[in-house]
C-alpha cells in the first residue's frame, strides 16, 4: 500500500523513536529545516522529525517500528544531491546516517576499505594516503559514501577508475521490515546468483538503508600531472576529446568547461584563465608516462585546432586547476548573487556527444535563460547549469520545460537523462521515456517485494 498523504509523527511515535535511539530524536525547527532541503532549487518540505542513527542495529530497529507505524523514511547523508533526492515528500522522519563515521577496516593488500555508510569522501581520503591509497569516486561535494552509493555518484576520475557501481564491492543494507543483509564479497570478481549489490547502488534510499560499505581503493600513482588547452569553439574542444578516448591514452580526468564556465571560476577563484571552450587533463602514472600521455593528448588536441597547451607536474599547480574545476558549480552560483542553479546531467554515447551538446547550447540559447555548460566529457557526460530565481516560480517551471526538451532530444539519441546524480523527484517522467513502462513496471514489482508499504523515501524514482 502506498503512502498517499503526509505524515505526522504524534509524541507517542517520537518518544517510542526516542527510546530506539538513546534520545537521539530532534524537532528543532533548524534542524528540521536542514533535513528539509538539498542542493536543487526544489522547494524545501520538513520531515516530521530527525532520527540520528549510531549503528546498523539502530536502524534496524527504527525501520521496524517506522514500517509497523507505516512512517515515510528518508535517508539522509549530507544533502548535497541534486535532485530532490532527500525532501520528505510525505513527511515522516529523516534517518540521518552522518554519525556513523568510522573507518572500519583498511587492507592495503587486498586494496579494499570497510566504511560505516555516514563516513565522508574527503575523510576517507586523507586517512587512506598514510597507506598510500585512495578512493576515486570524486564528486566535488564532499558527499558521504553511503550517498554516493545510493545515488550511484561518479565524477571527474570514472575515465580511468569507475564510478561507484564499479568500486562497491560489498555492503549491508536494511530493508524496510528491519531485515539486515549483507549482499556481495570482498572479492575483485563475483558470480554468484543475482547481483543484489548493484540492486542497492543508485537505488536512492527507496530500497534498503545502507550502513556499511566496502570500497574498492589504488595505490596514489607515483606521479599526476595537469594539463589544459584551449579550443575555438564548443564542437572542437568536444571532438578532441573523444578522439583523446578513443585513441586509448591513459588520461585520469578529462573535463570540459564553456567560456562562461571559465569567466565564472576565474572571477570566483581569482584567477585568469584564459575565457575560451577549454579541456583539463589529469594524468597519473610514472615520471616519464605521464610526459608521454600529455603529448599524445597535445598532439591530438591540435588536430582539432587546440592552443596553449600547458602541462604541470607541479603539485600546487595541478590542484589550484583541479580546485576551480570543483568550485564551477558555486562559481556559477556566486555569478548570480540571490539566484539558484539547476544542473542538468546527460550522458550519451560518445558518437553523440558533439551532437547533444550542440542540440543543449541550442535550446538553451533560445531560452534567453543565462547559462553554461561543463562536464566528464570523456564519459559522455556533461551538465548544463541554468540559473534561476527562486523567488519566481514560474521560471522554474518555465526551466523544467526546456530541461524536459533538451532530455527528450538526448534520449531520442540513445542517451540517458542521467549519468550520475539519478532521478529523485525531478526526473520521474524522463525515467519513464527512457526506460519505457515495462522496465518501470519491474522496478515498481522489487520496490514492492522489499518496500511493501512503500515506507522507503515515497515519491522518489516513479509515483
Ligand atoms: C557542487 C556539487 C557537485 C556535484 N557533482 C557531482 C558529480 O560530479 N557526480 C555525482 O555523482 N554527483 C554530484 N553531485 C551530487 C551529490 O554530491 C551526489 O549525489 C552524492 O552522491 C550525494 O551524497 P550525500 O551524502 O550528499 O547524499 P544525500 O544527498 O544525503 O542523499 C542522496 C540520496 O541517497 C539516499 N541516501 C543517503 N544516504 C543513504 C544511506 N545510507 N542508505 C540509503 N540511502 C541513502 C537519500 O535518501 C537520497 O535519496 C554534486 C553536488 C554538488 C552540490
Amino acid at each position: 500500500m502506498a503512502i498517499t498523504s503526509r505524515v505526522d509523527l504524534s509524541q507517542s511515535q517520537i518518544d517510542a523513536l526516542s527510546a530506539l535511539v538513546s534520545g537521539r530524536v530532534s524537532v528543532n525547527e533548524s534542524v528540521l529545516d536542514s533535513h528539509g532541503r538539498d542542493e536543487s532549487a526544489f522547494p524545501p518540505v520538513r520531515p516530521s522529525a530527525v532520527v540520528m542513527a549510531h549503528s546498523t542495529e539502530e536502524v534496524s530497529k527504527v525501520l521496524a517500528y517506522c514500517n509497523a507505524e507505516k512512517i515515510p523514511v528518508v535517508a539522509f547523508g549530507v544533502g548535497s544531491s541534486l535532485e530532490g533526492h532527500v525532501l520528505p515528500l510525505f513527511g515522516g522522519i529523516s534517518l540521518d546516517i552522518s554519525e556513523m563515521d568510522k573507518i572500519l577496516q583498511i587492507s592495503p593488500d587486498d586494496l579494499t576499505v570497510r566504511v560505516q555508510a555516514g563516513v565522508k569522501r574527503m575523510a576517507l581520503n586523507k586517512k587512506l594516503s598514510s597507506d598510500g591509497l585512495f578512493f576515486s569516486v570524486d564528486p566535488g561535494a564532499d558527499a558521504t559514501i553511503g550517498g554516493m552509493t545510493s545515488t550511484g555518484a561518479s565524477g571527474t576520475t570514472t575515465v580511468r577508475y569507475g564510478s561507484m557501481r564499479e568500486n562497491v564491492l560489498k555492503l549491508t543494507a536494511v530493508l524496510a521490515d528491519g531485515t539486515v543483509m549483507e549482499v556481495g564479497r570482498e572479492t575483485r570478481k563475483l558470480s554468484a546468483g543475482y547481483d543484489l549489490t548493484r540492486l542497492i547502488v543508485g537505488s536512492e534510499g527507496t530500497l534498503a538503508v545502507v550502513t556499511e560499505i566496502t570500497l574498492r581503493v589504488f595505490g596514489i600513482p607515483e606521479k599526476m600531472a595537469a594539463a589544459v588547452c584551449r579550443f575555438k569553439s564548443l564542437e572542437d574542444g568536444v571532438q578532441a576529446a573523444i578522439a583523446i578516448v578513443r585513441s586509448g591514452v591513459a588520461i585520469a580526468r578529462c573535463e570540459f568547461l564553456d567560456a562562461q564556465s571559465i569567466k565564472n571560476v576565474n572571477a570566483h577563484d581569482g584567477i585568469s584563465l584564459q575565457e575560451a571552450p577549454t579541456l583539463l587533463f589529469e594524468f597519473h602514472g610514472s615520471p616519464r608516462g605521464v610526459e608521454e600521455d600529455a603529448q599524445v593528448v597535445q598532439e591530438i588536441t591540435s588536430e582539432f585546432g587546440g592552443t596553449d597547451f600547458e602541462w604541470t607536474a607541479e603539485e600546487g599547480e595541478r590542484r589550484k586547476l583541479w580546485q576551480a574545476r570543483h568550485n564551477a558549480y558555486w562559481a556559477g552560483i556566486a555569478a548570480h548573487p540571490g539566484k539558484r542553479g539547476i544542473s542538468t546531467d546527460a550522458a550519451v554515447p560518445l558518437s553523440k556527444l558533439a551532437d547533444a551538446v550542440a542540440v543543449s547550447e541550442k535550446i538553451l540559447s533560445a531560452s534567453g535563460f543565462p547559462f553554461s555548460i561543463l562536464g566528464h566529457v570523456a564519459d559522455g557526460n556533461f551538465h548544463t547549469f541554468i540559473i534561476t530565481d527562486p523567488k519566481n516560480p514560474n521560471e522554474l517551471e518555465e526551466i523544467r520545460k526546456i530541461t524536459h526538451e533538451m532530455t527528450s532530444a538526448i534520449i531520442a539519441m540513445g542517451g540517458t537523462c542521467t549519468g550520475e546524480h539519478g532521478i529523485g523527484a525531478g526526473k520521474i517522467d524522463s525515467l519513464l521515456e527512457e526506460a519505457g513502462s515495462a522496465s518501470v513496471d519491474i522496478m515498481k514489482l522489487i520496490k514492492k517485494a522489499l518496500d511493501p508499504n512503500g515506507i522507503l523515501n515515497p515519491g522518489k524514482i516513479f509515483h
